[in-house]
């Protein structure tokens, strides 16, 4: 029989390449401690190093893999390290790893339910699970009103709550344009920019969005979101969405849930709660007061992402009553009609989602769960909480430094008392050691270093050695000025 031409690989090529870059990849979270954490490239340096034209013939996979350790390695700022520190993690895992490699090796688009069961029924499985697992509303479990969903962020489980109840406030009439610019939203000035965006987004317009004062923790002021409510029902205009944030980005501050949430209640806007990190924690019975007042919320996301040991991009987004969440997003093309959506008995993600397709996520985040089981899971985010407790205690010890927020949890703001270019400066040479990274925030003005523990593989010795350099270059720079 003729063999028709093929460019593919076969599947004993695949096998055999596939193996190299497992093995690759094993070797690279051997000698991960060996890069600079940050990447050192300048601008353009990257695209230098590749060739103008796409190569008219195929290559071997050796010789890309090999340019994967000359060109890319360079340029790559390495988020898994044990000393990244920067940011919110995106931490991934073995388990995770694996897993998104079988989504990419079933290559499944699943956009409806019969374009693959499992991938719809997994999900909603896992997201089932996940309510149990962090003792979320019994709302939003699927057997309820409510259900939760894979998006793949934060920002685009914000956009989805905004979405939903704007039109929920229209009577689902989105001709009116947003509320003919009457809806209003409030979220604290602490509030992650992905709340702006979405905003934007769905029509509601920036000049619509209240920025809520906070208190001296940096969580939002209950009392001062009801003025504004009041201060915009006098100027008719229509107050429509709240969003509440466990675990603020710059300081990792919790918004009172209950408080903004008897208020939500009582005036009838939709409050959204965003735990994109801090979520996790609740994993942990000992944590799980970061939740107080959720029963409150009309929608809910984290970001497994970020600290459940499940690669990007994951997020999970839950929601109270799915009907308004559906009815906002589905469409019905000719195409898509199938038998299954007809019988009414099963989910359609693509209803739940800004595009069409999906991936199949859901795989990942249950092989961590399985992997880990729920102790293990436990077991390393009490030993992040840990570190960054003891971390603060280091800070709190030490004259020359001084903590700048309460540290709930696994991140601690903390700066050198000689002032913000100093910090800049000490910030500046610890990255470019490219022994640990960090980044910075401003909290009242005020320039802010950020330590967040949260990476996979930190252990003590990666806070003890972070801890240690901090200090000594601090006292070298301390010295150069007195010089
Ligand atoms: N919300 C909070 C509190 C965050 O800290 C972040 C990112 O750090 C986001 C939302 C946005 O996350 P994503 O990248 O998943 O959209």
């Amino acid at each position: 029989m003729k063999h028709e031409q093929s460019y593919h690989m076969t599947p004993e090529e695949f096998e055999k390449n596939g193996q190299e870059v497992i093995h690759w990849i094993a070797d690279y979270y051997r000698r991960i401690e060996s890069f600079p954490v940050m990447s050192q490239a300048a601008p353009g340096d990257i695209r230098a190093g590749l060739p103008p034209h796409a190569p008219a013939k195929g290559e071997s996979f050796s010789s890309i893999l090999q340019d994967v350790d000359k060109i890319i390695i360079p340029g790559i700022t390495h988020w898994q390290s044990p000393n990244f520190f920067a940011y919110f993690p995106a931490n991934a895992s073995g388990a995770a790893i694996l897993g998104e490699l079988l989504s990419a090796g079933l290559g499944v688009q699943g956009m409806i339910w019969a374009t693959s069961p499992a991938c719809t029924e997994l999900e909603t499985q896992v997201l089932d699970w996940l309510v149990e697992m962090l003792a979320l509303p019994e709302k939003f479990r699927s057997s309820g009103t409510g259900a939760g969903v894979i998006q793949d962020t934060a920002s685009s489980a914000s956009l989805c709550a905004v979405l939903a109840a704007r039109e929920k406030a229209t009577q689902f009439a989105s001709n009116l344009k947003g509320g003919d610019g009457r809806l209003t939203a409030y979220a604290s000035s602490q509030t992650h920019s992905s709340v702006e965006k979405a905003v934007k987004i769905a029509g509601i317009g920036k000049e619509n969005l209240r920025l809520v004062p906070v208190d001296r923790n940096f969580a939002m002021r209950p009392e001062e979101l009801a003025k504004l409510i009041q201060e915009d029902r006098r100027k008719g205009k229509i107050p429509f969405f709240v969003c509440a944030t466990v675990g603020t980005t710059s300081s990792n501050a919790m918004d009172p849930l209950d408080k903004i949430g008897a208020i939500a209640r009582q005036e009838n806007i939709w409050l959204h709660v965003d735990a994109a990190m801090s979520g996790t924690a609740a994993l942990c019975p000992e944590f799980r007061h970061i939740h107080k007042g959720l029963e409150f919320a009309d929608s809910y996301c984290f970001n497994p992402h970020k600290w459940m040991f499940t690669n990007f991009d994951c997020d999970c987004f839950y929601i109270g009553d799915r009907k308004i969440l559906i009815q906002t997003l589905s469409i019905l093309p000719e195409y898509l009609k199938n038998k299954a959506t007809e019988s009414g008995a099963v989910i359609d993600y693509r209803d739940w989602q800004v595009p069409l397709g999906r991936r199949f996520r859901a795989l990942k985040l249950w092989f961590v769960i399985r992997h880990y089981g729920i102790e293990g899971l436990q077991y390393h985010v009490r030993q992040h909480v840990q570190l960054a407790q003891e971390f603060a205690e280091w800070v709190k010890g030490e004259p020359d430094f001084e903590l700048m927020a309460p540290v709930p949890l696994n991140l601690v703001c903390f700066r050198h008392k000689a002032g913000a270019k100093f910090n800049e400066n000490l910030l500046d040479h610890l990255n470019r050691s490219g022994k640990i990274y960090l980044t910075h925030t401003k909290l009242n003005d005020i320039y802010t270093l950020r330590m967040s523990i949260a990476q996979t593989n930190t252990q003590r010795r990666h806070v003890e050695q972070a801890w240690e350099l901090i200090r000594k270059t601090a006292r070298e720079l301390k010295e150069k000025i007195k010089d």
